[in-house]
């Protein structure tokens, strides 16, 4: 499945996983504090927890040993084959993670940390293996340091020194003003001997948002042909034709969404369930521009032997999880069905 720039090897582990009914995937907010206020962001919104006052400034986090040890326990319950981890700004924590991260590449976990950079990346993480480390840069210089002072790109460009970076740049309306815009970001970002690869996001909003950064009909239109037309361009723009197909046609709902249902994320205090996806609250699914979830349903419509499409075969494979783990729970429990790790929606 080269073509659709996933491994065999990764997917027939997950495969395992899924039909074994867990899920290969965890997404943590390791703490509920982020020294920025960007605009958008999702994870500080009203609705982000469920609603009913819960939120994320105002839920429990943890620091130092506790936190190192609730997070491996959380991680070992779950045994993932890749984790997530976000915040908040996970690098408040980075004493705890200095910690965590060496213990999930022990474990053979493929580990994310999606930052700002709002401060120094400790230059020995660039060794650890299986660690990638995704910077949000939201637009050029001028729009970014403008939604995410403090982490300018002043600081960026010094905090990133030695290390190999992934770019995520969520785009949103701000940026699809100025024809060229997202080819100079790209040319720029690409220069840079710090960055091994650019992802692009476009903004996710809520059911019935209406905000300057949520793009409209024909913006989002523009950006997905301008992505088309300079895809080839840029090297380490990693992104394919079977992606830019779904950011054209995102999953209908939660419920069909390859990403919602292999990942389970939690919020700052390790227990609360963030859903339905990682966005939480009520997300519009039809405007989704998620480029994790965009890549895992290029994957689910991609026909093995041109025939079946592989979504088809997850989604029952999901089924027979969920009928694997009751009946576990049943030989367990002798019929009481505590269960250690969630259920699937
Ligand atoms: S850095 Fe992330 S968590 Fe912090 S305000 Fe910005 S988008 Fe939200
Ligand atoms: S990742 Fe996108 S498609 Fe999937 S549930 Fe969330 S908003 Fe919907």
């Amino acid at each position: 499945m080269g073509d659709i720039g996933v491994g065999a090897r990764e997917i027939i582990q997950a495969w395992g996983r899924i039909l074994a009914g867990s899920r290969p995937n965890i997404s943590i907010e390791i703490t509920r504090e982020c020294p920025l206020r960007c605009p958008g962001c999702y994870a500080y919104g009203d609705d982000h927890l469920g609603g009913g006052g819960v939120t994320l400034r105002g839920l429990a986090d943890y620091t130092g040993d506790e936190l190192v040890t609730r997070f491996m326990a959380l991680v070992d319950g779950h045994n993932p084959l890749h984790i997530s981890i976000v915040g908040g700004e996970p690098l408040v924590r980075y004493r705890e993670l200095g910690q965590i991260l060496p213990q999930l590449a022990e474990r053979g976990i493929h580990a994310q940390l999606v930052t700002s950079a709002v401060r120094p990346i400790p230059r020995q993480w660039a060794a650890i293996p299986r660690l990638q480390i995704v910077t949000s840069i939201d637009g050029l210089q001028p729009e970014h340091d403008a939604r995410r002072t403090p982490a300018t790109y002043e600081r960026i460009l010094k905090h990133i020194a030695g290390h190999q970076i992934t770019v995520h740049c969520t785009i949103t309306r701000q940026q699809v003003r100025r024809d060229g815009y997202l080819e100079e970001f790209l040319r720029t970002w690409q220069a840079n001997p710090n960055t091994r690869l650019i992802w692009i996001s476009l903004y996710t909003p809520q059911v019935g948002e209406i905000s300057e950064e949520r793009l409209r009909a024909a913006d989002r239109a523009k950006v997905i042909a301008d992505l088309r037309r300079l895809m080839p361009q840029f090297s380490k723009l990693q992104l394919l034709e079977s992606v830019l197909k779904v950011f054209e046609k995102p999953p209908e709902s939660p419920d069909q969404c390859i990403f919602a249902k292999t990942t389970d994320c939690y919020s700052s205090d390790l227990e609360r369930r963030i859903t339905p996806c990682q966005f939480g609250g009520n997300p519009d699914c039809s405007n989704c521009g998620c480029l994790a979830s965009a890549g895992l349903e290029a994957i689910g419509r991609h026909r093995l032997l041109g025939v079946v499409p592989v979504g088809r075969i997850f989604h029952a494979s999901v089924r027979v999880g969920r009928a694997v783990k009751q009946l576990r729970g049943v030989a367990v429990s002798g019929g009481n069905q505590e269960r250690s790790l969630p259920e699937y929606d």
